[in-house]
């Protein structure tokens, strides 16, 4: 059992002062308010956050952030990125994927996430053969997740077609097939991986509705147990076209006919929805997986945040293609595209409310609903997932209260943290990673020869 005490933090919704933390096998054992620091607590100066849950990431393609900035001939969007991913996928070996989702993570701690839901799709070798060990390319997540001591959230995605209607994949896509059978293997394979990565979940992750038959989409479901379900879902308007030629049917709206979508699921993106399926999202409980860096990057669209909010919905935010990593970059961008569209401030916080505090503690609770994983609050129960803000930072000197973190979000570039624990152990210190020096040089010699 630890002890420590915290200057500040943030505790149901509230900033309060001078609390008390004990942390017993890295849960939170007891939490109490005021009062002075016990001569065994370790005093944590500053501002402590429960840590950001980020509900969405492929992090093999951090290596490829910045890489498809060139204009083509023709109009670029997703799918011409889409292109240069796969292209730059061809190469990667299981140690390659290590290295990569290593430096990922491990800015993901340094910007304020604790724990990452990992969308893995990238399973096969380099010919579309399976490794020896089905799960060698989940087993590089799991030593990534170990090594940086980020909180785990494995979803092993089930990818099956090229498109709506059954197509064969094409060349670019068979490092990622499976049929039902070889994913429950590799769903096994997934749970071994992770076993040396502490308090880890695996769930499921149906790729796509484009991507998994209809008839393929329960069989998978049930490997989930009441472990997560994502999906990426309604992201582009010829997904969303695609599908109605298809089937009749808008992609959300097809879902919630054929499956029970509850707050067991996570939708990833769910950027283009008529008002009926936003509020079919909303009234299901289940988290709307936001990415807002990526879908700006691709040129997706907007989520209509703030109706999905006021009605209820329950939302959270992901790194997605990591093209950039950070809490403060994902909300203040969530923030201002719903500015932007409605030419207003303020847009996601209720009249009176902190932009920051509002936004913070909603994608606390999605982040923490769509990972599986008992976080997303400094309460007895909790894993000890703590970010700890550096109040002389020049963007939050002299703040108090909501305005710490509303200047650690809209005033920063990332957020100032100085220190990072995860289940009670010290993973940030002064601001890095504790051992970000191996992490990053090992990334660099990949990255050289992966495209030199
Ligand atoms: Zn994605």
């Amino acid at each position: 059992m630890s002890s420590l005490h915290l200057e500040q933090a943030l505790i149901g919704g509230r900033i309060v002062a001078d609390v008390a933390v004990t942390v017993e096998a890295g849960t939170i054992a007891s939490v109490a308010i005021g009062g002075l620091p016990a001569p065994d607590a370790v005093r944590v100066a500053g501002l402590t956050l429960p840590g950001l849950p980020n509900l969405h990431s492929h992090a093999f393609q951090r290596g490829m952030a910045g890489l498809s900035e060139t204009r083509g001939a023709s109009d670029d969007s997703f799918w011409t990125w889409r292109e240069v991913m796969y292209r730059f996928l061809d190469k990667l070996s299981p140690d390659d994927v290590a290295a990569i989702a290593a430096q990922a993570y491990a800015e993901m701690l340094e910007t304020g996430f604790t724990g990452v839901c990992e969308f893995h799709y990238l399973h096969h070798d380099v010919d579309g053969g399976r490794y020896a060990d089905i799960a060698a390319m989940a087993s590089a997540i799991a030593q990534a997740a170990h090594e940086t001591g980020i909180g785990l959230t494995l979803l092993p995605v089930f990818y099956r077609f090229g498109g709506f209607g059954q197509l064969a994949p094409s060349h670019g896509q068979r490092r990622f097939i499976n049929d039902p059978d070889s994913f429950a293997r590799l769903v096994e394979g997934s749970r071994k991986a992770v076993s040396s990565v502490a308090g880890a979940v695996v769930g499921i992750a149906p790729h796509s509705l484009r991507a998994v038959g209809a008839a393929d989409l329960e069989q998978v479901r049930r490997l989930a147990g009441g472990a997560p379900i994502h999906i990426h879902i309604a992201e582009q308007e010829k997904e969303v076209a695609d599908c109605l030629a298809w089937s009749g049917q808008r992609p959300v709206e097809w879902l919630f006919d054929h499956a029970d979508v509850d707050r067991q699921w996570c939708l990833i993106h769910a950027t283009h929805l008529t008002l009926a399926e936003r509020d079919a999202i909303a009234a299901s409980g289940a988290v709307a997986g936001l990415c807002p860096v990526t879908e700006a990057s691709l040129g997706d669209g907007i989520f209509d945040g703030v109706a999905f909010h006021e009605g209820g919905g329950v939302l959270g935010v992901g790194t997605d293609s990591n093209i950039q990593v950070g809490a403060a970059s994902e909300l203040r961008q969530l923030e201002y595209s719903q500015r932007l569209r409605d030419r207003r401030r303020a847009r996601l916080a209720p009249v009176g409310g902190s932009v920051g505090l509002s936004l913070y503690q909603a994608t606390l609770d999605g982040g923490a609903r769509a990972s599986g994983r008992a976080v997303g609050a400094i309460a007895p129960g909790c894993g000890a997932d703590l970010v700890t803000l550096d109040l002389d930072h020049p963007a939050l000197v002299a703040r108090s209260g909501a305005a710490l973190l509303d200047s650690a979000i809209f005033a920063a570039t990332e957020m100032p943290v100085r220190e990072v624990r995860v289940a009670g152990q010290r993973v940030v210190e002064a601001g890095r990673h504790v051992h970000g020096d191996v992490i990053r040089q090992r990334f660099s010699s990949v990255m050289r020869r992966v495209l030199g």
